[in-house]
């Protein structure tokens, strides 16, 4: 149904407002991204149709084929695990990259931008929960890593990102999201020049509603616009 995909991001907006409202924010300060990773073109026009400006994806491979497709009426940002190896691909695809989380991958993003006399947006990866299977800086060294990417020219830190451990309850992402929050409050009162912490990426289809009562600035999500996943990518 043509209509669904329109639907779902109406009901999404509004459920936004509302928690806004209750956080006592201004909804306007809440960005909606579109995750579309295993999406086929054509849902994802239907997705920018509705309004949609921003869209995130998942894995380089994928990306390179789809993003020259849709094209740019929309910001592309680069969610997924990043490879050093792969960045040569990713300069040219997106304009922000949420999962930065080793100064290595700074430097490479901030040499290959600058070959391309691009300035990418970054967000630092966090893990806040420490579980080995996340991928993210830990809280303790997120301060330094921004410090010393703060003199690499071609990249800019905007604010932080986290993926809390799955769970079927919301409420068990709120610690994290709290914890990002005061990491990024410790990281504006250092006051690092060049540092702007305005953004904090957090919560998807099953808990953005609390990430915004948290403070976040970028919703991530995937399943509550486009439906479950009808497969997994490599
Ligand atoms: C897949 C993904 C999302 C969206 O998840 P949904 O549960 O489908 O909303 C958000 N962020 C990241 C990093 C993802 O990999």
């Amino acid at each position: 149904m043509a209509d669904e995909i329109k639907t779902n991001i109406l009901n999404i907006r509004e459920r936004i407002a509302a928690a806004a409202i209750r956080a006592g924010r201004d909804p306007a300060g809440i960005r909606l991204m579109a995750v579309s990773k295993t999406v086929e073109p054509e849902r994802i026009r239907q997705a920018l149709d509705a309004g949609i400006t921003l869209l995130g994806e998942n894995y380089v491979q994928e990306a390179r084929e789809k993003i020259p497709v849709v094209g740019r009426p929309a910001v592309w940002h680069m969610i997924g695990h990043l490879q050093t190896n792969k960045v040569k691909y990713v300069v040219n695809l997106f304009d922000w990259i949420h999962s930065v989380d080793r100064l290595e991958l700074a430097r490479e993003l901030d040499k290959r931008a600058g070959q391309r006399s691009r300035r990418l947006n970054v967000l630092i990866e966090v893990n806040v929960s420490g579980e080995a299977s996340k991928n993210g800086a830990a809280p303790g060294q997120v301060l330094e890593l921004v410090r010393q990417i703060s003199i690499l020219p071609n990249v800019s830190v905007r604010g932080l990102m986290t993926m809390p451990p799955y769970s079927d309850d919301p409420e068990n992402s709120r610690p994290c999201f709290i914890v990002l929050r005061q990491l990024r409050d410790e990281i504006v009162s250092a006051a690092l020049p060049g540092i702007s912490m305005d953004e904090l990426s957090m919560g998807m289809t099953d808990d953005f509603e609390v990430a915004i009562e948290e403070g976040a600035t970028i919703i991530r999500v995937g399943r509550a616009i486009f439906g479950e996943r009808r497969y997994s990518p490599p």
